[in-house]
């Protein structure tokens, strides 16, 4: 997509004005992602502005004209379109009621016959409505160009670039193909990540954007791309998500749009043909729930286990009591304890287990608010981890739920 400005005015050929409309009009398109390849500068000369217009047709996409537009003789950019196009003026009557009124308003007068001329406009143009002044810009087409001619008055000019303009041009240009790709992050805060993938994120190429969708525990990565050509949007998503594996695969769960931990898990164990079971304490039954969530996880899940209570713990789990003595209830050791039981328990090759402090104050033992153990049985023994996760206690429940999914999966 490419643009050219032209300015018009031999005040601005002899200095007496500089032109700042080109910069303004250039910044506006390139914010649509429009390229400007020229600006140039004519004098209010017939010949001038034709072979200028000639010059730029087919060579680029758009050319926004400004200036030249006024009611006097000096200003002769539409009678020059006119011919350049190979038209004639028609009055437009909206225009001109339009003239009349601000006329009559601003200057407390009735509209001149210039006034009402500037409601001339090439009989192929469209209008393009002026609220903040008399002339009007105009919108036309000649081969593979439009041509868009504004008034030279920089108020003026911003009002129809930013009302009129740019919201046609985005139509107008609008490219067809939007292809999204997101991928789903566990365990890291988007600013973490971030500063992973800044490097990357840098040189992605400009029709890739890339959003960060942050929930508790997760971040996604959406890339939008954006173009005509389909086929080539495709391959540049996959080679920038290959490039992310390659940055950040070790926190990556899944490739689709409503991808989640408990669907990967789900879809992981079934691949294997593996069973779980869990044992919760502080997440009170919120892993069974998210794996649950997910239809078909009877494959998988085995059952799950609240033992909330200490009681619950040594009474229903077996958990000994010399464990919660020696190491305290919210420990690594008695995670680990939950974790091989429920395992035995519901007969599953894994089990995870989570025993903690959700908030807000100091429970049943002294652990810090916040402070979840997760334990994770496995064929090949028992391990755990531990996690401070802070306040307040929803976030604590969600993200200790969402790491020991995350163990799952790894
Ligand atoms: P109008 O119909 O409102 O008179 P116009 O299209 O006739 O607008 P010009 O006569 O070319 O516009 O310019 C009007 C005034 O706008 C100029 O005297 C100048 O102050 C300002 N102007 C015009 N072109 C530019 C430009 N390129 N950059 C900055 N200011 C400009
Ligand atoms: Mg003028």
């Amino acid at each position: 997509m490419k643009a050219a400005i032209i300015t018009v005015g031999d005040e601005i050929l002899i200095g007496q004005i500089t032109d700042t409309n080109s910069g303004y009009i250039a910044k506006a398109l390139d914010k649509i992602g429009i390229g400007v390849h020229e600006m140039l500068s004519v004098s209010d000369d017939r010949l001038h502005i034709l072979n200028t217009l000639a010059h730029l047709q087919n060579r680029v996409d758009v050319v926004i004209i400004t200036g030249g537009l006024g009611p006097t003789k000096d200003d002769i950019t539409k009678k020059t379109l006119c011919e350049y196009f190979d038209d004639h003026l028609v009055r437009d009557l909206q225009v001109e009621a339009h003239v009349i009124a601000l006329i009559e308003r601003a200057m407390k007068r009735t509209a001149s016959q210039i006034n009402k001329d500037q409601a001339l406009v090439p009989s192929k143009s469209t209008v393009l409505h002026n609220a903040v002044g008399t002339a009007p810009g105009m919108w036309l087409h000649k081969g593979n160009t439009v041509f868009i001619s504004l008034p030279g008055v920089p108020y003026e000019m911003k009002y129809l670039m930013e009302n009129e303009v740019i919201p046609r041009l985005k139509v107008q240009f609008e490219r067809p193909y939007i292809i999204h790709k997101t991928i789903l992050t566990y365990g890291q805060g988007e600013s973490h990540i971030a500063e992973r993938i800044e490097g990357w994120e840098n040189n992605l190429p400009a029709f890739i954007k890339l959003a960060y969708l942050p929930s508790p525990g997760r971040v996604r990565l959406r890339m939008t791309a954006r173009g005509t050509e389909e086929a080539l949007l495709r391959e540049a998503i996959n080679t920038q998500t290959e490039k992310l594996k390659v940055l950040i695969g070790d926190i990556i769960v899944g490739y689709d749009e409503d991808e989640t931990i408990e669907v990967a898990v789900g879809k992981a164990l079934t691949l294997k043909g593996l069973t779980i079971a869990a044992a919760e304490s502080c997440t009170g039954g919120r892993i069974a729930q998210l794996v649950t969530s997910v239809p078909g996880a009877s494959a998988y899940f085995r059952g799950g286990i609240v033992t909330y209570a200490t009681k619950s713990k040594t009474g229903v789990l077996g958990v000994p009591e010399e464990v919660i003595e020696k190491h305290s209830v919210v420990s690594a050791a008695v995670a680990e304890e939950m974790a091989t039981r429920a395992k035995a328990l519901f007969g599953a090759d894994f089990a995870v287990a989570t025993t903690g402090n959700a908030g807000p104050a100091k429970g049943d033992s002294d652990a810090e608010v916040g402070r979840v153990f997760i334990g994770f049985a496995t064929p090949g023994g028992v391990y755990s981890e531990v996690y401070d996760l802070g306040q307040p206690r929803e976030k604590v429940i969600e993200r200790a739920a969402s790491k020991a999914l995350e163990m799952i999966y790894k």
